[in-house]
């Protein structure tokens, strides 16, 4: 099997204070953002930027702490230390939620959000990013 640019890529990030450092591999899967009340009160903003990857890796020197946001099916990772945000995994999905955010380079085209998740919970005043999902509906 050949593998494209975008499935060999590797990205570094981290977490403000640098004890939390992680690599992941492959392309980002899903980038959206998300409105809900939970990325509202653990982000400290409207909004967050998400995108799945496959593989992590974390190598710095503590991995994340884990608050379970749906005891059993959800948690959100942070640094205790800064409180950056980091991850999520959530059982119904097979790969890991980064917060884009925490990567050390946010500006690779396959980022860019596809979706807004609880548009109807935005701000008023922020609007959702468009929905620009390839359709499947003929
Ligand atoms: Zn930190
Ligand atoms: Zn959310």
């Amino acid at each position: 099997m050949n593998a494209t640019p975008a499935e060999a890529q590797e990205r570094t990030g981290g977490c403000l204070c640098g004890r939390i450092r992680f690599t992941v591999i492959g392309p980002a899967i899903y980038p959206h953002t998300c409105h809900c009340r939970h990325c509202q009160k653990l982000g400290g903003a409207p909004v967050m930027w998400w995108a799945g990857f496959e593989r992590v890796t974390w190598t710095g020197e503590s991995e994340p702490t884990w608050f379970e946001t749906f005891p059993g099916e959800a948690k959100r990772g942070f640094c205790p230390t800064c409180g950056a945000r980091i991850a999520a995994i959530d059982s119904d999905i097979p790969e890991l939620g980064i917060n884009v955010t925490a990567l050390d380079d946010t500006s690779g085209a396959d980022l860019v959000p596809v979706n807004a998740s609880f548009r109807d919970n935005a701000v008023h005043w922020l609007p959702p990013v468009p929905d620009t999902q390839p359709t499947t509906a003929s």
